[in-house]
């Protein structure tokens, strides 16, 4: 290639995305905007994140997307390190998306030495995820509250994907008084039901195969409540025979709770069920769920 050509510039037609890592970058970046949607993600980014991208800018006129493995949300024995990351073709994506700010931080940009405060929600750490995984939630309302500190969002984008992380958020938000109105969308799936999860990429061909048992599991009890079942029980045994067809699929939690507390229902109630799980397939672990009316 000619050197002339190499060097020269980049023609943008639109304006060039802003790729940050410091907080005080960012928030001189952000003071130029006026409304912003903000998608906080840990990367590795695919359709279902994107989704969420596209809804913060149709609906704020700017998007800001955070990457940040949180190293707090992860247990010792989890895949902190492992956990799969892909800058360059994140930030393809992200513009090709026309999200207007990135925010990059090294760890050490989020937790300078002497940080020392955790927002906690013990209800929380009770139920599912939080039962199966202390700590979690502590460290995950502490970064989503840092975030919404230092980008200061119009609107933030939640996937239902992680259903009881949308109910931290907002617990979260409301009971802080945090300005942020708080979105949640609905959960992206590849074509054979599959939710879509950076934690995919982990599965053998054989374990992708097996995967689909989540939805599969989850439609069963969906179809069973629309036939006219309302007991929690039925609906959990539902889920719980579809997933032991599966001789791959470890489940670890299958659950019919209330979508607001989370706690188990004997009954469907006016508010309907969120219906969730968790399944390892080898050493990856999967969760989905399914929200159903009364
Ligand atoms: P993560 O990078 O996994 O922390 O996800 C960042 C955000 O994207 C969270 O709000 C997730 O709930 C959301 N998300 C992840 N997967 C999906 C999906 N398949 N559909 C919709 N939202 C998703």
């Amino acid at each position: 290639m000619g050197g002339a050509l190499a060097s020269a510039p980049p023609i943008y037609l639109v304006n060039p995305m802003d790729v940050i890592t410091t907080i005080e970058g960012f928030r001189t970046a952000r003071a130029g905007l006026g409304q912003l949607g903000l998608v906080p993600t840990m990367g590795y980014l695919h359709e279902g994140h994107l989704s969420l991208m596209r809804q913060a800018r149709r609906e704020c006129g700017a998007a800001a997307a955070s990457i940040f493995v949180n190293p707090t949300q992860f247990a010792p024995h989890e895949d902190f390190t492992r956990y799969p990351r892909d800058l360059e073709r994140d930030m393809r994506l992200l513009e090709a998306e026309g999200v207007d700010l990135v925010f990059v931080p090294e760890v050490g940009e989020m937790y300078p030495e002497g940080f020392g405060t955790a927002v906690v929600l013990p209800a929380a750490d009770e139920v599912l995820e939080g039962a199966a995984r202390p700590d979690h939630f502590r460290g995950v309302a502490t970064v989503v509250c840092k975030l919404l500190n230092i980008v200061q969002p119009t609107r933030a984008y939640f996937g239902q994907k992680d259903a009881q992380q949308t109910v931290v958020v907002r617990q979260m938000a409301r009971d802080l008084n945090m300005p942020t109105i708080i979105v949640v969308a609905p959960t992206v799936r590849e074509a054979d039901g599959l939710a879509m999860s950076s934690r995919n990429s982990y599965l053998t061909p054989e374990q992708r195969a097996a995967a689909t048992v989540l939805h599969r599991a989850l439609t069963a009890a969906r179809d069973l409540r629309a036939a006219g079942e309302r007991g929690g029980d039925a609906l959990r045994q539902r889920m719980a025979e579809v997933l032991a067809g599966e001789p791959l699929a470890r489940p670890e939690y299958v659950s019919a709770a209330d979508p607001l507390t989370l706690r188990e229902l004997d009954e469907i109630g006016p508010r309907g069920a969120l219906l969730s799980m968790a399944v390892r397939l080898g050493a990856v672990r999967l969760i989905d769920n399914l929200l159903v009316d009364l």
